[in-house]
């Protein structure tokens, strides 16, 4: 059925996008600036993706810019490679779609340690997208974080706490039940700054103190409990190296990231609804001179038979369950691209689904669906046998090559054409033929006649078994009169299958891959490892018809009848290799979800 070319897709609508609107008409800043703040700690998967099409889309709608901005405020779990991975699929994901957007900012750049109306500002400023340009990363503002933190403490808003973690724990109280001030919650100022110096100086060892905030140790909300601003902690940092002892906590540094890169609107999961009062209060208590950034909540995207935690999929790799984080049969970004998944489908299924403020699970269908729409319109059509059985058409002379058209892309407004060689033996799928049919089996059965797509009609003579009675090839004849330009091409036969030339293809190893998991919502299970799906990889080695051989990494082809397949990064590129075939290539998806079944 031919689909209509997409049309342009309606602007999306959403609440955070009404706030952003209302925001643009009251000109309540100068420029929308939104951000995408992952941490260092894994690669990036589709409900990442989902972050991302909401910070860039909203950038991109109101001619603003989105951040890439590392937040990376914990140096024990982070890492380069994290960091190479995500800047290289967020461009990915963006290309040609809001990269215009990105606010990358200038090799080596940080803030200038500026003041405005005599406060201390340190505003980093627009910054324009360059090629030698790098991501933000709130550690590149940890002097600044410093010292604001200095004048929180001078504004008698912070303190050194000597207590223990486990002490500082257990003052904190409980949900309904209020906890306890801390006994050097009442330091002067002077021996806040002297002590807060010293931590810093590596005077003390790690968990021996901390920098306070000095909030409300009876608030009902516990994130206003004098929540931690600094920890010691002597590790080296993939960013700053040695230079550092204390780090910031994640919701200090996030606030002040971003108002340091001027963002306006600070979007991220109904996680965080409970910090937003601490955001706040930590900006409004710093006395800042530019607008302050707001903070919105959404829910996160959950995926059906899908596992999106990067913990989670941290531990599917190191335990091996799959062969990396790009594996394609992960939900990163890294792996969903080396599988064949192009970015825009992946943006499409994003925006698609929505922004919301109810944590729900969309099924896996509707993105698989995406999928299918978008390679649908972009693949070029091929045939390709995955488990050939061989024909003989015993009326063609060997050596005789009868050429075909087939059609390339049926969805094209002009669709073209290219040539394939129909020959004396070909390989036809082993699944086509059947020696006792079920009723109504219309593909091949002794005897019986279909159509060679592209073709002619050709019928079952004759099936060759080994010793064992194994089929070991099909003998039969071809109708050339069916072809086109022949006197019967308007002959019908209920079945049409597909097939290539035996001479004239090529071999190559396809994977193919099932869900990963076998239930609906593997993340809600005990142990998320029971119930991996032991069957989603099967590898077969297949016939492809030889225009293949020139595939390159990028192209989307549809092996018709079978699904969307794209060359795997595995797969070397160059002259073939002596034994063993040299192209690999991935399925993407099948034509149909054949999953309920
Ligand atoms: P994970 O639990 O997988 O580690 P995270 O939220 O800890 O995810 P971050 O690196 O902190 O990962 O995430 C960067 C941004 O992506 C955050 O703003 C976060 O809210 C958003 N994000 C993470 N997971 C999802 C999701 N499933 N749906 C939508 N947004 C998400
Ligand atoms: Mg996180």
């Amino acid at each position: 059925m031919p689909v209509e070319p997409n049309p342009p897709a309606p602007a999306p609508s959403d609440f955070i996008r009404d706030i952003v609107a209302a925001d643009v008409t009251q000109k309540r800043y100068a420029q929308i600036v939104t951000r995408f703040p992952p941490e260092p700690n894994g690669y990036l998967h589709l409900g990442h993706a989902k972050s991302i099409c909401l910070n860039f889309g909203i950038a991109r709608e109101n001619h603003g810019r989105c951040n890439l901005r590392f937040d990376d405020t914990n140096p024990a779990k982070e890492e380069t490679e994290y960091v190479d991975s995500i800047t290289a699929d967020v461009r990915w994901l963006i290309a040609g779609w809001a990269d215009h957007c990105l606010g990358f900012k200038p090799n080596g750049a940080s803030p200038a340690r500026t003041t405005v109306n005599g406060q201390s500002d340190n505003y980093l400023g627009p910054v324009a997208p360059g090629a030698n340009s790098e991501p933000f990363s709130a550690s590149s503002y940890f002097d600044q974080l410093y010292d604001y933190a200095v004048e929180l403490i001078k504004r008698g808003k912070a303190y050194v706490c000597d207590l223990s973690p486990e002490d500082t724990d257990s003052y904190r109280g409980a949900p309904g039940r209020p906890g306890k001030d801390s006994p050097f919650r009442t330091r002067t100022v002077a021996e806040n700054l002297d002590l807060y110096t010293r931590m810093k100086t590596g005077d003390f060892p790690d968990g021996a103190r901390s920098l306070r905030s000095k909030i409300d140790m009876a608030s009902p909300n516990m994130w206003l409990r004098d929540p931690l601003l600094y920890r010691i902690r002597h590790t080296a940092h993939h960013h700053t190296g040695d230079k550092w002892c204390i780090y910031p906590l994640y919701d200090y540094a996030h606030c002040l990231s971003d108002y340091l890169e001027g963002v306006t609107h600070s979007i991220c999961t109904l996680e965080f609804v409970d910090h937003r009062p601490f955001y706040n209060w930590i900006l409004e208590k710093l006395g800042l001179p530019r607008p302050l950034p707001h903070q919105y909540e959404f829910a996160k995207l959950n995926l059906g038979y899908t596992i999106v935690s990067k913990r989670k999929l941290l531990q599917l790799v190191s335990e091996k369950y799959v062969s990396g984080w790009d594996d394609p049969r992960m939900p990163t970004l890294s792996g969903l691209r080396r599988r064949g998944i192009p970015a825009s489908a992946i943006r499409a299924f994003v925006t698609g689904v929505g922004v919301t403020k109810f944590d729900s699970l969309t099924e896996v269908s509707v993105f698989e669906n995406a999928v299918r729409h978008e390679l649908n319109a972009a693949a070029q059509r091929r045939l390709a046998v995955l488990k050939p059985v061989k024909l003989v058409l015993t009326n063609i002379p060997a050596g005789e090559i009868l050429e075909c058209a087939a059609t390339n892309n049926p969805q094209d407004a002009n669709p073209t054409t290219r040539k394939i060689a129909l020959t004396r033996e070909v390989f036809i799928e082993a699944d086509d033929f059947a020696e006792v049919p079920p009723p109504k089996y219309f593909r091949l059965k002794p005897g019986g006649e279909v159509r060679l797509k592209y073709a002619c009609i050709i019928k079952c003579d004759e099936v060759v078994k080994n010793a064992a009675g194994a089929i070991t090839e099909l003998r039969g004849t071809a109708d050339l009169t069916t072809r086109a330009g022949g006197p019967n091409v308007d002959k019908k036969v209920k079945g049409t299958i597909h097939w290539v030339s035996a001479s004239k293809c090529v071999d190559a190893e396809v994977r193919l891959y099932d869900r990963l998991f076998n239930v609906a919502e593997p993340a809600a299970e005990d142990d998320f490892l029971k119930v991996v799906n032991p069957r989603s990889l099967e590898i077969v080695t297949a016939k492809l018809e030889a225009s293949l051989a020139a595939a390159k990494p990028e192209d989307r082809f549809q092996f018709e009848r079978l699904g969307y397949f794209a060359l795997d990064k595995d797969s070397p590129v160059g002259p073939p290799l002596a034994g063993g075939p040299r192209l690999i290539f991935n399925r993407t998806i099948s034509l149909k979800d054949t999953w309920a079944k």
